[in-house]
């Protein structure tokens, strides 16, 4: 794993997104944990926020060890993106759930498959403490376009543009403009039948 990738975007010379960034100025400080093995994974989108946000972090690890860091962070006014039964829509109309997103001041989303967010889950005790958010419906943009889509089914780059639509109104187009950028850059060097399966 020698090849040179971007000193800046850390993608490869032929995917290096520089040209396509922008910037969210977001008062929400997002923080992803992302498990071990979705860092060499080609749609790594939340290095797309990290590159976006202004506040953004990633931290890479598997349990609470890895996470020592979820002790510092205020318990009233953090929440955890992950639809638990329990969860608050924060899409929700109510008003208990205006409030709490006017609070809110750091989001925490886990990044990878589901079965390794819910690892994530199991491992870390700590995570429970916070309130879980979640959405009643997920959002309509041209990348879902299947019948049923579920929450999990959105990358981590569409959970946390449309979170940070609900809870600042941040307008995610941007957002999916970049990831526009990236679905572009990789996959216009494969033949058209592999492009169709790559995009589904
Ligand atoms: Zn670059």
């Amino acid at each position: 794993m020698s090849r040179a990738l971007c000193p800046h975007c850390q993608f490869s010379p032929l995917t290096c997104l520089c040209d396509d960034l922008v910037t969210v100025n977001n008062k929400l400080k997002i923080i992803i944990l992302q498990h071990p093995s979705e860092t060499k994974v080609t749609k790594n989108t939340a290095k797309l926020l990290n590159l976006c946000l202004s506040q953004c972090n990633i931290i890479h690890g598997e349990s609470q060890d890895d996470f020592q860091f979820l002790t510092d962070l205020p318990i009233a006014t953090t929440a955890l993106l992950y639809p638990n039964d329990d969860a608050i829509f924060l899409d929700s109309k109510d008003e208990k759930v205006n409030e709490l997103k006017t609070q809110l001041t750091h989001l925490i989303v886990l990044d990878g498959t589901w079965k390794k967010a819910f690892k994530i889950m199991q491992l870390t005790p700590r995570l429970h403490d916070f309130v879980s958010v979640s959405f009643q419906s997920i959002p309509t943009n041209r990348y879902h376009i299947r019948k049923a889509p579920r929450v999990d089914s959105l990358s981590t780059l569409e959970a946390v543009a449309h979170s940070l639509m609900l809870v600042e109104q941040q307008d995610p187009n941007p957002l999916y403009t970049v990831l526009d950028a990236l679905n572009h850059k990789q996959t216009q060097f494969m033949p058209a039948h592999v492009k169709a399966r790559y995009n589904k």
